[in-house]
């Protein structure tokens, strides 16, 4: 079989992309000038670039490799799957066989209630799909008015026109001349950086208040739901006190407004339980899911809905929303080999009563003595480390995100993928990530923050 791809050198590679590939997320101008590293292959927790450098992958590609590169079973599943039937739509009273396999496996390993799902193609549709669902809930229960949803600053929720407005990154904001009605936000709980001189306790309280006071404001007549991250992923790993949840789930309930946790990164194992508010231990309405459903191999989102509220929608009539490729068949098909490994290979177990607990306890032995690293907040296979002028005041750094990305250029050139926000450092390695992967994981993170601190003085 002769391989698709061109074979190039570096150089030819890095000059095509500058002439003819807009990236997401990037400077151009800058990107082209230093030219891109180009990754040419991947096999379990591992990458090659065109070079010929192997890097230890600590961010599974975008936090979603959860499997590990190179899986056979997934390339067979896309590969019988996209000869039996490679596409058909799911629109129009039709359907077909790996889409209701899948939708019955995934209500096999959901908490009890998510009995119902809408596929997409992205962790941005399915927020969109969100919206759209709790619309149309609050429709067919009467109640139209309830219009707004409130996400929290620093939050990510994706980059379509909805995502974006529900996240709350500024310098995303400022590159929209409007952004979809009826959006709010409130703060994030983020205690290190934000929580003063109040206990963590205190701040996930005073926090949470914040959802009340804004329901109050708007009037909770008009509030259709809340939508947050269990733990703030692209934001910087940022886990809320153990007092957040628990009361956000109460003022959701007590103002008739819907919980909505966007498990796009949490999801399917991160944190060793399957999803990650079950770490936090609330229930929410809606969860969207996208990343880990297929490892990344083929694009796939979706909506789990819970019961309570499926049942109004789908007794209400038509529901006017749809993508071409809603529950792909192909991508259904990869979805379910990748879900078998996760479950049925104990992956997910595994993170729970192995690997999490050894990478956490690895991650804080090996930087404990790193004057940098004020905080390592985490849990499962997630970790963020915030770099810090003064561990004991919390201090950040006058140019906040300088350090950070000095620090990630010697995770770069010690073939390290650690990611940087800001001054925080982040892994999220492939969940099938053995303990001597994870040995040496830490012990690259550990050289590349002492370097870091040592830069520093
Ligand atoms: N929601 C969360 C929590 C995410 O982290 C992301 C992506 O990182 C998204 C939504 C958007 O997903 P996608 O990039 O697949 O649209």
């Amino acid at each position: 079989m002769t391989h698709p791809i061109a074979q190039r050198t570096t150089s030819e590679w890095q000059q095509l992309d500058a002439a003819h590939h807009i990236h997401p997320f990037s400077d151009m101008g800058a990107l082209n000038r230093l030219g891109s590293r180009v990754i040419t292959r991947a096999q379990g927790v591992y990458l090659w670039d065109s070079d010929g450098n192997k890097i230890i992958d600590g961010m599974a590609g975008l936090w979603c490799v959860n499997v590990g590169y190179g899986r056979q079973e997934l390339a067979d599943a896309a590969y019988r799957q996209m000869l039996e039937l490679p596409y058909y739509n799911t629109f129009f009273k039709t359907t077909h066989p790996p889409i209701i396999e899948l939708s019955k496996l995934l209500s096999e390993i959901a908490p009890p209630g998510f009995e119902h799902f809408f596929y997409c193609n992205s962790g941005s549709e399915g927020n969109d799909t969100t919206l759209r669902v709790v619309y149309q809930y609050w429709a067919a229960m009467g109640k139209p008015g309830k219009k707004y949803v409130i996400s929290r600053k620093n939050g990510y929720h994706g980059s379509t026109m909805a995502g974006a407005t529900l996240g709350g990154m500024d310098y995303m904001h400022e590159q929209m001349p409007s952004k979809v009605e009826h959006i709010v936000h409130i703060n994030q709980p983020y205690w290190f950086g934000e929580g003063g001189t109040l206990t963590p306790e205190a701040f996930g309280r005073q926090c949470a208040a914040e959802l009340e006071q804004k329901i109050l404001e708007l009037g909770a007549d008009n509030v259709a739901a809340f939508i947050g991250e269990p733990f703030q992923g692209a934001g910087g790993v940022i886990f809320p006190p153990e007092s957040y949840w628990p009361e956000i789930q109460r003022i959701c309930r007590q103002y008739d407004v819907l919980l909505c946790a966007d498990e796009v990164i949490g999801g399917f194992g991160r944190t060793g339980e399957w999803f990650a508010h079950q770490h936090f231990g609330f229930e929410p309405d809606t969860m969207t899911l996208a990343k880990g459903l297929t490892s990344g191999y083929i694009p796939m989102g979706a909506v789990a809905i819970h019961k309570r509220i499926a049942q109004p929608l789908i007794d209400c009539g038509d529901f006017n929303h749809g993508l071409t490729y809603s529950g792909h068949p192909v991508a259904a098909a990869v979805a379910m080999a990748n879900l078998r490994i996760l479950r049925d290979g104990g992956v997910v177990a595994q993170v729970k009563t192995d690997t999490g607990p050894y990478f956490q306890q690895s991650l804080r032995q090996a930087l404990a003595d790193n004057p940098l690293v004020g905080e390592i907040a985490g849990q499962g296979l997630v970790a963020g480390m915030q770099l810090t002028a003064d561990k004991a005041s919390r201090k950040r750094f006058a140019n906040g995100g300088e350090i950070g990305l000095k620090c990630r250029d010697y995770c770069f050139k010690n073939n390290l993928i650690m990611r940087a926000t800001g001054d925080r450092m982040l892994l999220s390695p492939p969940l099938v990530m053995t303990r001597s992967e994870i040995d040496e994981l830490v012990d690259k993170a550990k050289h590349c923050l002492a370097l870091t601190a040592k830069d520093l003085g």
